[in-house]
């Protein structure tokens, strides 16, 4: 029998729905606090941010939420996006466990990023909105973003954290290719920016301050609104089409995961294809181990704390209780800028509380150590983060190996790294180090977490 290397889903097989997760949960999330008065918000709260079709995704409790027509045109540039068995790299590993990736790079910006860029977009053109303001990292955001907003005609500006600003220019290009406009965070354009700038003007930027610098321009216009690239229910929500799609593809393969591995900045590429899997588990199906790879720079979900925590770093979105460095927290500059976030989706973090869900760290060297044998075997070069996604596949592969084990391993390839060939540079001429935190900056962040009184 030939071996097959690729499962393709035709348009029509696109999922029609996103998976809420919130529907089959044993236990339902903690509410969100308002950071002023500490009380549990309502929708109407989040109004002067996100549009309201987005909102009551958010607190949503179906099950199954429909992707409307205008938003499936779209997908359908790019999606359904191919299952790949890794033949190749099994062979390389000598493992006689079965390796098959999702790829999300086959979208226009080269990541899963445009899953929820497009729908959110969408919702907030039907609702009026002429300008989405954001924060982004690595670019991937801000270039799916850009490209959302050009198709649905909405202004988008980005506030990029200076450090990628600096090392990823073409990302940069392709944001201002789509018509968005970006600036290095943090600037001089906000006052919270300004504040920062006046403590230290060569500051590399966090995605904390880029997003304080983003709220505080969406809120002081009326057809001015908020966009968020990962983290919050609706984001997660829009990237299970990932995981759904997958489900169907495994399904033509005949095998069905053991193991799914994702990498975790905010939590969304992650759940995305997990969420989809933990839901059927927790319906009755199949409860496949589900394994969440984070880089050791940045540990959220493995040296956090569980605790109510800002998203930004000055202080101005509600408290959500989340897996957090906290929110005064810089993490180091290392390459895989799209991880490099204090906290952790709430959903993936109550999920981690819950024993849904396993997390492991790794450092950069050998993320792109294993990135490189993947790209050798598979032929796609990786994207920083999605190489933390492939380490973990990899030492699941090698664990089967020790083990004799020959069970099926699933990892989501989040995107491509074709705009982070200087990292790859650096690699090879020796120059890529382990970056490690500041223990004493993560206990003095930590200190700081907002007092909250507990629920009785
Ligand atoms: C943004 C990004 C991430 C991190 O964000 P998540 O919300 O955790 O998915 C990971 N990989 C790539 C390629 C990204 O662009």
């Amino acid at each position: 029998m030939s071996k097959q290397t690729k499962f393709l889903l035709n348009e029509n097989q696109m999922p029609r729905f996103w998976y809420n997760l919130q529907a089959d949960l044993p236990k339902p999330l903690p509410p969100v606090l308002h950071p002023g008065t500490l009380q549990p918000i309502g929708p109407a709260d989040l109004a002067p941010l996100f549009p309201m079709a987005l909102i009551m995704q958010e607190v949503s409790l179906e099950r199954e939420i429909e992707i409307p027509e205008p938003v499936r045109e779209v997908y359908r540039l790019w999606r359904p996006a191919p299952l790949f068995r890794a033949h190749r790299l099994e062979k390389a590993l000598g493992t006689p466990a079965k390796i098959y990736y999702k790829y999300e790079g086959v979208s226009p910006a080269g990541s899963h990023k445009p899953n929820t860029a497009v729908p959110q977009a969408f919702f907030n053109q039907q609702e009026g909105v002429k300008r989405l303001v954001t924060e982004t990292g690595a670019g991937q955001w801000g270039t799916s973003l850009a490209f959302a907003g050009s198709l649905f005609g909405l202004a988008v500006e980005v506030f990029q954290v200076r450090v990628s600003y600096d090392q990823k220019p073409y990302r940069r290009a392709v944001m201002h290719t789509y018509g968005a406009r970006c600036v290095a965070s943090p600037s001089g354009e906000t006052e919270f920016g300004r504040s920062v700038l006046a403590k230290n003007p060569d500051h590399p930027g966090s995605l904390g301050i880029a997003i304080s610098e983003a709220v505080e321009l969406a809120v002081q216009r009326e057809d001015t609104k908020y966009a968020l690239g990962s983290v919050l229910n609706h984001v997660l929500l829009h990237q299970t089409i990932i995981g759904l799609e997958a489900m169907e593809q495994m399904q033509m393969t005949g095998d069905w995961p053991d193991v799914v591995v994702g990498c975790t900045g905010g939590g969304s590429n992650f759940a995305g294809i997990a969420f989809p899997f933990i839901g059927h588990g927790l319906r009755g199906g199949a409860k496949p181990r589900i394994v969440a790879v984070e880089p050791a720079a940045c540990p959220s979900l493995t040296r956090g704390k569980y605790a109510y925590d800002f998203g930004d770093t000055a202080g101005m979105t509600p408290l959500t209780k989340m897996h957090t460095l906290g929110s005064q927290f810089t993490p180091p500059g290392f390459h895989a800028g799209g991880l490099r976030y204090h906290g952790m989706a709430p959903l993936v973090s109550h999920c981690k509380e819950l024993g849904l869900l396993e997390a492991v760290s790794y450092n950069q060297v050998e993320c792109f150590e294993a990135g490189v044998l993947f790209g050798r075997n598979e032929g796609i070069v990786p994207a920083p983060e999605a190489n933390h996604a492939v380490k973990g596949a990899i030492e699941e592969a090698l664990r089967c190996k020790r083990e004799g084990k020959a069970e099926t391993i699933l990892f989501n390839l989040c995107g491509h790294g074709h705009f982070d060939m200087s990292a790859y540079e650096k690699y090879f001429a020796g120059e890529l180090t382990d970056e490690h935190y500041d223990e004493s900056e993560l206990a003095m962040a930590l200190a700081g977490l907002p007092s909250v009184p507990q629920p009785a």
